[in-house]
């Protein structure tokens, strides 16, 4: 099992609530349980989309050397200040050559040493000519006709981009192709990151059957944990297995504890609305899950159920409808998950709506969008023309949803709503 533990230097949340809380009371209630999952040091071939968990600092200068920038040819431009325009090639200076002067002579005056992109400056030489402003004769390089050198030109200094030991990378960044170039040009062979959670997805429901079964016509073909195990792929959680469970209150029982004992990250699908055969919230209450809360005002997604089993793993219990599984998944779980493992979250972007939209009842709505963008590049949230809480299949058509808050009832067009990606 992973270690999990709530941070000492944040208040205990409110007592377990029976009642229905706000979107924004269940985002901060997770986020203050869920706590902070482990790390562990990577090998670099195996951290790329990893959470950093450390701080990179810079091995040496960059460059950590004076970096020639230009094939051509290094001269001192004092030489040309005095009206040299000829230049008696010394020697030749490629990248990898130790620095010139430390295992050869000194350069006479009206001399060159012919250098290449990357080399080390020779240091007796200050300024860089690329090769298309010199003309070869013999043994000599000279100038092209009123090409004028300014000092110093082509050169990259020493600890220009920075310093040792300055910071590069703070923790809480996934490693993209950026911070794992960082990495490797800075010595980090092995690196602390976020280790993987264990993570189960629990499909609910007497109903459903596999992708590859026979499906009868009462039955479901269970889509919940595929969709969310793909979320959780999308973001680096690779640690995810799939199981699915009758409804039956004693056989649910059992399959729910034997992935307390095993998993760190519990997230159940169905099973947890009123009917007769919604017992997963009974259940985890006898199996030791404190409830953090249950039910959220909003739609889609309001019976979801959030608690700490008894060695702090993480349950998830999310409504069975498609739809709101994949919206709780998106807008909850994830987020949460990504947080724990430390990741230095970010704000949903902001998306102005393409048209307005009235609801009744105060509650937070999710509602699945389709980005259009004009040709200044100002995009919009278009709604889909119907919007029917368990269509999923028309959710391939759109490109995430938008949070409308519950204190209005009417958006107009242009309302500025915070998007969340599929
Ligand atoms: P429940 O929350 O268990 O009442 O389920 C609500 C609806 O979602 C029912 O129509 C279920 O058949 C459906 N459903 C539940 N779980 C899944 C699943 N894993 N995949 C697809 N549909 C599901
Ligand atoms: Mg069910």
């Amino acid at each position: 099992m992973l270690s999990f533990r709530t941070r000492p230097d944040e208040p205990m949340p409110d007592q377990p609530t029976n009642t229905m809380i706000s979107v924004r009371d269940a985002e901060s209630l997770i986020a203050q349980r869920i706590g902070t999952f482990s790390s562990e040091s990577l090998p670099i071939d195996r951290a790329a989309g990893a959470i950093l968990r450390q701080r990179i600092v810079a091995e040496r200068d960059q460059p950590p050397y004076d970096r020639v920038t230009m094939d051509g040819m290094a001269i001192r431009f004092a030489d040309f200040v005095r009206g040299t325009r000829q230049f008696d090639v010394t020697g030749m200076q490629s990248a990898g050559m130790p620095e010139w002067s430390t295992n050869q002579a000194h350069i006479q005056a009206d001399s060159c040493i012919e250098v290449m992109t990357g080399a080390v400056m020779p240091a007796d030489c200050d300024t860089v000519i690329p090769v298309e402003q010199t003309v070869r004769e013999g043994a000599q390089l000279v100038l092209a006709a009123n090409y004028q050198p300014q000092q110093g030109q082509f050169i990259h200094r020493q600890g220009s981009d920075c310093r040792a030991g300055d910071l590069l990378i703070e923790p809480g960044v996934m490693l993209r192709a950026t911070e794992m170039a960082v990495l490797a040009a800075n010595g980090y062979s092995h690196v602390d990151v976020a280790a993987q959670p264990k993570v189960t997805l629990l499909a609910t429901g007497d109903e459903l059957v596999d992708v590859a079964a026979t499906v009868e016509t009462w039955q479901i073909r269970r889509s919940n944990d595929r969709a969310l195990a793909s979320l959780l792929a999308s973001r680096g959680i690779h640690d995810v297995q799939l199981a699915h469970v009758s409804d039956d209150r004693e056989v649910l029982k059992a399959a729910i504890a034997a992935q307390l004992a095993s998993r760190d990250v519990l997230i159940l699908s169905g099973g947890v609305s009123m009917g007769q055969r919604d017992h997963v919230p009974d259940v985890l209450r006898e199996l030791g899950v404190e409830r953090v809360f249950h039910k959220i005002t909003q739609r889609p997604g309001k019976p979801m159920w959030f608690g700490i089993g008894p060695s702090g793993q993480a349950v998830f219990a999310l409504p069975g409808n498609p739809v709101s599984a994949l919206v709780c998944g998106t807008r909850y779980v994830l987020p949460a998950l990504l947080q724990a493992m430390g990741l230095v979250t970010v704000a949903p972007t902001p998306v102005a709506l393409a048209e307005s939209i009235d609801f009744a009842p105060p509650l937070t709505y999710f509602l699945p969008v389709k980005l259009l963008y004009d040709t200044s590049g100002n995009r919009t949230a278009a709604l889909l023309p119907t919007q029917t809480s368990g269509d999923f299949s028309a959710l391939t058509q759109t490109d995430g949803f938008v949070e409308l808050p519950p204190e209005s009832s009417h958006f107009p067009a242009g309302f500025i709503a915070a998007y969340y990606p599929w």
